[in-house]
């Protein structure tokens, strides 16, 4: 069929007669370049290595997305292209009588999933999964799709209504800038990686307008603020509140100009001061006014002070560790900054209470200089993240609609991709194990779903032999033991735990299991988990201590006693409003560990994706080191490996390009049913048996084309003999 030949991307006349040029060749049976595949399906053979050369032809012709059957591939530019993304454009595709004929395109996925939330029955949640590795695109991705929605799916009609929508999606969209502020940072693999997954549910009501929305946010990496890898960065707000402060404000919050802090590692970017007027502009927009934004830049400012206290060594172990010389200043401040007693502040982080006995008696215990890096930190990682989940919520109240003014939804997953480093721990674990999880709805959901219902109904079909990864999921949360089991028992024994005992511990539990790879290389105790993408060694020294991420009472109880409005509200001192932490710290149950939460959020999560129609892009990395114009082969294999796209493309090639619901099939075609010999009665007359599965086997591609054919025909016939009339 003859494509329709969409300007965006040809950019100039000349380019789009080729690309016409192109279609005809195929058209008429010749051999099309390789850059004008728009669908990996069409690539012959399919393989890895024909898969790359079409992926690379594209992009040196700077085309950018690729369908590859149910799948969406999405090149990383690495440059930015306006026209690709401008308004204009996202109209096109809405206004698109189908625009799946347009080129490959995100918007081609934001109209189909908005399309398909207005069922003819009732409205369908849709959700789109974006995936791919730290800076492939994902975030970007996003953003371009809820700028689409925010377009299409706007209130018109009145005036005042127009206003209304208006403020919604602009509120949904200053989120962004928001989040990425608090949650994203600088590291080796992306200036602007996301810190957190997110999941965003953009609400629809009948008349298809956008209402309001809904985030959810997953593991937010909080050692970050106190602790970054060589040539990586904390969070952008540290940065752009020093670079951007007024002058009054650095007084206010004790950032002179150039000040040197601990956890402020490569200071030097000039983006900075724009950037804090932007976070400031939209906090403003979701209702976070100034006065209470500057308490959470001078409690941020807090924060950057408690990073420059340092301990020494102590030389009796019966006395407190000291002050390394001129950090007694930074208590001071950070306890004026964080409205909290000077001597206080110092206490509780050198001196750890211990409660022992029936009458409970308290024992004061100086903490070693270790202990009090660790307490100090732990302070700093537990504002913080009570502070991004307070921003989480309020944002959530400015955005999410009322319940009752929204029919369907459509979910957007940015979620980090699978990570191998060669210091793996359990941040690492979560992640790729959510991969899995992801890895597993799409071959569920797509891949065995399309292939066992094809074996169901009896159709020719040559099985793809895909990878299904139940068995390394398994090894990761399976019952009674598995890998997550193990670590969790580890934190409830409650005993010092070591490196080389977890290791043995999972060894010799699960020692033998497929997914559980040889560790013979490693002189470090680790263990080696084989993923769906890769082989990955996680060291087990800290694991479990990660797990347990530990707060110690004293510091909940600190931060309890500030006078600082901010602190006051994240950390009340009203047992009603008692969190988890603090109620099982009281109660002395075990306090849930952070694998055990990641993977409650994790269910809930799948739970809401098998609600839903999913769609799935997956962005690509040309390379490494973010630059426009450079496609290393090498790199964009292992993504392509890693994601098994190759497998996508088999089944989508071979399996029936059309699916239609008996349903929609019926209203489609039931005028057609009068033509038919009435033979037998009711549906029958269509189809041979009654039932979804029965139309599908009945239907071949070639009874589509020709029922769309007469369906034309018929459609003009009518109109003609109307005119007529
Ligand atoms: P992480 O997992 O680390 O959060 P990510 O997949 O979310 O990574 P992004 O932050 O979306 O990656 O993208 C990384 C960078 O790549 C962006 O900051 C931007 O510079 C560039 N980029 C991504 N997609 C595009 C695009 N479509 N056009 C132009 N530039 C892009
Ligand atoms: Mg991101």
């Amino acid at each position: 069929m003859l494509q329709q030949v969409n300007g965006h991307s040809s950019g100039t006349d000349a380019q789009g007669r080729a690309s016409l040029k192109g279609d005809l060749q195929q058209f008429l049976g010749g051999e099309a370049p390789l850059h004008q595949l728009d669908d990996l399906t069409k690539v012959n053979p399919v393989t890895l290595e024909t898969v790359l050369r079409c992926l690379q032809a594209r992009y040196t012709e700077d085309i950018f997305y690729t369908n590859a059957g149910c799948t969406l591939v999405a090149l990383n530019p690495f440059k930015p292209i306006p026209q690709l993304y401008a308004p204009e454009l996202m109209q096109e595709y809405h206004a698109a009588p189908q625009p799946q004929k347009l080129k490959p395109h995100i918007f081609t996925v934001g109209e189909q999933t908005y399309r398909n939330v207005k069922s003819l029955i009732e409205p369908i949640n849709q959700s789109i999964v974006v995936s791919g590795e730290s800076g492939a695109g994902k975030t970007w991705t996003s953003r371009c799709l809820m700028k689409f929605y925010a377009v299409v799916a706007s209130s018109p009609a009145s005036c005042e209504n127009y206003k209304m929508a208006e403020r919604i999606e602009q509120r949904i969209l200053n989120s962004n800038p928001v989040m990425e502020a608090f949650g994203n940072a600088c590291t080796l693999r992306n200036n602007n990686s996301s810190r957190f997954g997110k999941f965003i549910q953009l609400q629809l009501n009948r008349a298809q307008q956008m209402t309001g929305a809904a985030v959810q946010t997953y593991l937010l990496e909080k050692t970050r603020v106190a602790c970054q890898a060589s040539s990586e960065r904390n969070f952008h707000i540290f940065y752009q509140i020093c670079k951007g402060a007024t002058k009054d404000e650095r007084l206010q919050w004790y950032l002179p100009e150039g000040a040197a802090f601990s956890w402020l590692p490569n200071p030097e970017n000039n983006l900075e001061e724009d950037c804090f007027e932007l976070t400031r502009e939209a906090m403003l927009h979701l209702g976070i006014d100034t006065p209470t934004q500057n308490n959470i830049f001078k409690v941020l400012a807090g924060l950057l002070h408690l990073g420059n206290v340092h301990f020494a060594d102590s030389e009796d172990e019966a006395q407190p560790c000291q002050l390394v010389d001129g950090t007694k200043v930074s208590v001071r401040t950070s306890a004026l900054l964080l409205q909290l007693a000077e001597d206080m502040l110092l206490e509780t982080i050198q001196i750890r209470t211990i409660k022992a006995g029936k009458q409970q008696q308290v024992f004061r215990k100086p903490c070693s200089r270790a202990e009090c890096d660790t307490r100090r930190d732990c302070l700093a990682k537990l504002i913080y993240a009570r502070l991004f989940d307070w921003l989480v919520s309020v944002i959530n109240s400015s955005i999410c609609a009322d319940s009752s003014s929204w029919t369907a939804f459509i979910g957007l997953l940015d979620v980090y991709g699978f990570e191998s480093f060669p210091d793996n721990s359990l941040e690492q674990l979560c992640i790729n194990y959510a991969n899995e999880k992801l890895q597993q709805h799409f071959v569920a959901h797509y891949l065995k779903a399309q292939q066992e219902e094809y074996a169901v109904e009896g159709l020719e079909w040559s099985f793809v032999n895909y990878q299904d990864n139940q068995t390394c999921l398994d090894l990761l949360e399976g019952s009674p033991i598995s890998i997550c089991s193990l670590i969790n028992e580890e934190c409830r024994l409650n005993r010092p735990s070591s490196a080389v005992q977890l290791q043995t511990r999972i060894e010799s539990a699960l020692g033998g299991k497929p997914c559980l790879g040889h560790n013979k290389l490693s002189r470090e105790p680790s263990f080696v988990v084989v993923h769906f993408a890769g082989p990955v060694r996680y060291h087990t020294e800290g694991l479990v201590e990660k797990n347990k991420d530990p707060v110690p009472p004293e510091l909940t109880g600190l931060l309890q006693q500030s006078q600082d409005p901010l602190l006051m509200m994240l950390f009340p001192a009203n047992p009603e409003e008692k969190t988890q932490e603090e109620l099982s710290a009281q109660s002395r149950a075990p306090a849930l560990t952070v694998v055990s939460k990641f993977k409650a959020s994790l269910e809930q999560l799948l739970q809401v994706l098998h609600s839903t129609t999913p769609h799935y892009i997956r962005c690509i990395k040309p390379n490494s080191q973010s630059k426009p114009q450079t496609f290393l082969q090498k790199e964009v294999l292992s993504q392509l490996e890693a994601c098994g796209l190759v497998e996508t493309i088999h089944i989508s090639a071979a399996g029936f390009p059309i699916r239609v619901s008996h349903q929609n099939f019926v209203e489609r075609y039931k005028l057609l049913r009068r033509l038919r010999p009435r033979t037998s009665s009711g549906l029958q007359g269509l189809c041979p048996a009654r039932g979804p599965s029965a139309v599908r086997s009945w239907l071949t591609r070639k009874h589509i084309r020709r029922l769309h054919k007469a369906a034309t025909v018929i459609k003009h016939a009518w109109h003609k003999w109307r005119i007529r009339m």
